[in-house]
């Protein structure tokens, strides 16, 4: 059986530390699917055809990566993909209490679903979209965080203040 991982998250916009995880994990995986979540009561910065469009840019030579997006419980979505793994990534202690929660509930929902983490490099830990999004902001140059082969440029422009 095909070994199927989801790799959800809200990647607004996606980092180097999103696609280091992303890479250190293919070797576990026959398949992973980057799922973007669609949430309703969390406006996003970026939109979902721009985040999405970013991902596939960033992993168009991996045959191993797919993207989608979903709504609703990441469970169900492992579900209707036939993914028995959830991949997260741990980068501060606040990041383990949640993951936590979550990784234990959902295993009781979903007992044959696994949450399989790793963590990042140093160098990367300190990176997450939210610095990315107020560097953005504040009209800094956010380019080291985010992978070399996307160009926020095109996007940045909207949000110039
Ligand atoms: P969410 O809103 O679900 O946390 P994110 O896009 O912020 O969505 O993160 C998706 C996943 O990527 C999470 O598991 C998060 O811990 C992980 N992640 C984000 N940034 C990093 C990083 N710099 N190093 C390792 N993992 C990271």
């Amino acid at each position: 059986m095909k070994r199927i991982a989801i790799f959800p998250g809200s990647f607004d916009p996606i980092t180097k530390g999103h696609e280091n995880i992303l890479q250190r994990a293919l070797p576990l995986f026959d398949e992973i699917i980057i799922a973007i979540g669609k949430n309703s009561s969390k406006q996003s910065f970026f939109t979902l055809e721009q985040r999405e469009k970013w991902i596939k840019q960033v992993f168009v030579n991996e045959p191993k990566v797919r993207v989608e997006t979903y709504t609703g419980l990441t469970i169900e979505f492992c579900k209707k993909m036939n993914a028995k793994f959830i991949l997260r990534g741990l980068r501060t202690s606040a990041d383990f209490e949640f993951e936590k929660a979550i990784a234990q509930n959902n295993k009781i929902m979903s007992p044959e679903i696994e949450t399989v983490f790793i963590l990042p490099i140093p160098e990367l830990s300190a990176i997450n979209s939210t610095i990315v999004r107020d560097i953005i902001r504040n009209n800094g140059d956010a380019s080291p965080f985010v992978p070399v082969s996307i160009d926020l440029k095109e996007a940045e422009k909207q949000f110039k203040v």
